[in-house]
């Protein structure tokens, strides 16, 4: 039995939720004023800006919730800041497959 895939699986879903946020706050970066911005011209009215502002802040809030409550594969505590390089609670290195609990 190899232990080199142990956390291979955690890690993809830790690379998809902080992908998800920074999409969302990109969106939330650029959507609300091309939205407003868009609809001033045509419309007259911030309306859909702030519809829009609300719906990706909304987005980027809970994926960021998501990403910095992320449990750790090794300990199950959460892990820490997504700048972190290693669990704060066993110090399992962010991306390492190869260190099983004890090690
Ligand atoms: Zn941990």
């Amino acid at each position: 039995m190899t232990n080199s895939q142990l956390y291979s699986q955690a890690w993809l879903n830790y690379r998809k939720v902080r992908n998800r946020a920074l999409a969302w706050l990109a969106a939330f970066a650029v959507v609300p004023l091309s939205a407003a911005y868009t609809s001033v011209r045509i419309m007259g009215s911030l309306l859909p800006g702030f519809v829009a502002a609300f719906i990706t802040m909304s987005g980027a809030v809970y994926s960021m919730w998501q990403l910095i409550t992320w449990a750790c594969p090794r300990c199950g505590e959460v892990f820490g800041a997504p700048v972190k390089r290693r669990c704060r609670n066993c110090s399992l290195a962010k991306w390492d497959n190869n260190s099983p609990e004890g090690t």
